[in-house]
């Protein structure tokens, strides 16, 4: 790209406060805090498949490095620096302008530096890498949950994929519903004061990208020995979504919103029962909704309950979580 240079300074390259050497060199240089250890995470956004071509371009530049925020909260770790890498069929500069603006809006929330990447002409690609600090040894991974953990969720579920499902043409909503449903899809909030707090107090940690079931069978699956195969109960009843979406939760394609939909970033974590009121007062601490949802068990199953009676999910397409 003949503008490659002008572009990557007028678009991407920003003051840092995190960084010993940022964008303009052959590579960048930090400094991880003493006593730390540097967690890593990159996540690719595609058009076409993971936004619409013609999503604004605010939209995906917030989003392409919020959802890699998100996996730093999910690991309790501190996000500092990214890398940007970025594939562009031509340099469209009012594109660009907005994705930037988004990208920063995002970056200035959460501290976070750019301090590298790459620029190339092709197909609309993104690729964030995200760069954070943990303590030595205080990372939560996902596979230590405790047998009789509670299972416990921030926020609520399901918006980003009714939101999806609405633009996908087959979701029909009110319009106040509908714009935060959009809101939920389009400008994610990773939840980095929870994941620092839950350094502390949670067994295991992941961010709901590909759906409750999804990430939750990826703790259980983690937490399984040999002599400890881990399952979970949950109640759909008791995982908090909008007030109308909650109205229709005998209905399978609300069901599948709130189980099965991704892209809502919310935290999903277990902690011990004698943890109860320290979260109780660190939801309101941070003015977060978290919500008690389930238990680890040794079933080695994830099975769902609704108002106290099981939940089939199989006609969901959930076999292969059985
Ligand atoms: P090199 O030829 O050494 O790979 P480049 O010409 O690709 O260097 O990039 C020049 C500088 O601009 C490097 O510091 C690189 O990290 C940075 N850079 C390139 N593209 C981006 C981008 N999209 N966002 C942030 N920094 C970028
Ligand atoms: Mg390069």
């Amino acid at each position: 790209m003949s503008a490659e240079f002008s572009l990557i300074n007028q678009y991407f390259t920003r003051p840092t406060s995190n960084t010993v050497l940022g964008i303009g060199d052959d590579a960048a240089l930090l400094q991880v805090a003493a006593g730390n250890q540097l967690a890593i995470s990159t996540d690719m956004s595609v058009v076409g498949t993971h936004f619409f071509p013609d999503a604004a371009p605010y939209d995906i530049g917030w989003k392409s490095l919020a959802v890699n925020i998100s996996d730093m909260a999910a690991m309790g770790a501190n996000p500092k620096w990214a890398t940007l890498s970025i594939a562009l069929p031509d340099a469209n500069e009012a594109w660009l302008a907005a994705f930037s603006t988004g990208f920063f809006d995002c970056a200035n929330a959460f501290n976070v530096d750019l301090i590298g990447g790459d620029t190339t002409r092709g197909t609309l690609a993104i690729n964030v890498t995200i760069m954070g600090e943990v303590p030595i040894g205080k990372a939560i991974t996902r596979g230590n949950a405790q047998l009789g953990d509670d299972i416990w969720i921030s926020g609520s579920l399901g918006q980003a994929a009714l939101g999806l499902g609405h633009l996908q043409g087959n979701m029909v909503m009110e319009k106040d519903v509908l714009s935060t449903c959009l809101l939920s899809l389009h400008h994610p909030q990773p939840r980095i004061s929870l994941g620092l707090a839950l350094r502390e107090i949670a067994n295991s940690c992941i961010d709901i990208s590909d759906g409750l079931l999804a990430d939750l069978s990826h703790i259980l699956k983690a937490s399984s020995s040999t002599t400890s195969n881990k399952g979970a109960t949950l109640a759909l009843d008791k995982i908090p979504c909008l007030a109308s979406v909650k109205a229709r939760i005998q209905e399978p394609s609300i069901q599948q919103a709130i189980l099965a939909g991704g892209d809502d970033y919310e935290l999903c974590f277990t902690a011990a029962p004698n943890q109860r009121d320290t979260l109780s007062k660190l939801a309101e601490q941070l003015d977060l909704a978290l919500t008690r949802i389930g238990t680890i068990n040794e079933s080695g199953k994830l099975s769902i309950i609704l108002n106290d009676e099981p939940l089939n999910i199989t006609h969901l397409g959930y076999e292969h979580f059985a």
